[in-house]
């Protein structure tokens, strides 16, 4: 009974709810990271590099609000992915493994993410909206 796109539901649904219980923590015990990795694999240890060197940062921008992360690539050129969290990454691997082969949820840089805004590890920028609207035109 149990479909692919069922299961990935319910992944979805017991990462949610990690990322909530670490947030109102601000920490991250044993459990959520057996968890966690049970769900995410070789790319929450990935994720969890790229939040310890200090890679994640968020975007703000003003009046309107809107926010989106850059996070750093962990290949030699450094390049940063423009990311939403829980919609799309533009790094290779998010088109490649997640939207076309269905393989996975996220990617790496998606759950470095939601693990640096859960615990506050992420570096916070301002930009007006017109910043903003140049960055998200050079997708
Ligand atoms: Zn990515």
């Amino acid at each position: 009974m149990s479909s692919p796109a069922a299961a990935a539901a319910a992944t979805s649904a017991v990462a949610e709810s990690i990322w909530q219980q670490i947030k109102s923590h601000r920490s991250v015990s044993e459990d959520h990271l057996s968890t966690l990795h049970f769900l995410f694999g070789k790319n929450l240890e990935r994720a969890a590099r790229i939040v310890d060197q200090g890679g994640v940062r968020r975007v703000s921008a003003a009046p309107s609000g809107r926010s989106l992360f850059l996070v750093v690539g962990e290949s030699k050129r450094k390049e940063e992915y423009i990311c939403f969290p829980e919609h799309l990454c533009t790094c290779y691997s998010f088109f490649y493994d997640i939207v076309n082969r269905g393989e996975q949820l996220c990617c790496k840089h998606q759950i470095a993410a939601r693990l640096a805004e859960a615990v506050g590890a992420h570096r916070e920028v301002q930009l007006t909206d017109e910043q903003l609207a140049l960055m998200l035109s050079k997708l």
